[in-house]
């Protein structure tokens, strides 16, 4: 398959590589849409991330696509199924997955590898963090999964709650 490879700071290249074939409990998918993240740009001009990405390396992760391959023991997931795979899995035993603080988690599992034709999906995302996209959703906005669930999540731990209206300061808008 064609991908992009990082090979170090600000050095990518568009390079043939071998075709993902599935380990048990993984799929892989035929990459749709993938969008571009600020950590890509940030991992781009660092040359890889500390936690994730040490190149050489396939990288990118947010995408939407269409299953292509199961492995075995992979339930509830059929070739054709579209779906966006969210960039990481927490581990579920650790001290914050413990206290349900999944973001937390100190073993998270990722993901990495949507700038290319196809994705390998890992075990624990396939079970925890594959999502289906509704027949009417277009896979471009489907791509945008992993952001606007950023948003959500940072709006719903600030506390903040949109005012009721009548009770907007007289000069916020
Ligand atoms: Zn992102
Ligand atoms: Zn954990």
């Amino acid at each position: 398959m064609l991908a992009a490879v990082l090979h170090g700071q600000t050095d990518l290249r568009l390079e043939t590589v071998p075709d993902p074939i599935p380990q048990p409990g993984e799929v892989v998918i035929a990459v749709e849409v993938a969008t571009t993240c600020g950590t890509d740009l940030k991992v781009w001009r660092r040359g890889g991330h500390a936690k994730m990405l040490q190149p050489p390396t396939l990288f990118g992760h947010e995408a939407a696509g269409q299953i292509v391959a199961l492995g075995e023991g992979v339930e509830g997931w059929s070739i054709g199924d579209r779906v966006v795979a969210n960039n990481s899995a927490p581990c579920l035993s650790c001290f914050y997955c413990q206290r349900q603080e999944f973001s937390l988690c100190t073993d998270l599992t990722f993901n990495n590898g949507t700038f290319a034709q196809y994705q390998k999906i890992p075990a624990p995302i396939v079970t925890q963090n594959l999502l289906a996209i509704p027949d009417h959703l277009a896979s471009a906005t489907a791509s945008l999964t992993e952001p606007l669930a950023c948003v959500l999540h940072g709006i719903s731990r600030s506390g903040f709650q949109v005012p009721l209206q009548g009770q907007l300061p007289s000069k916020s808008l």
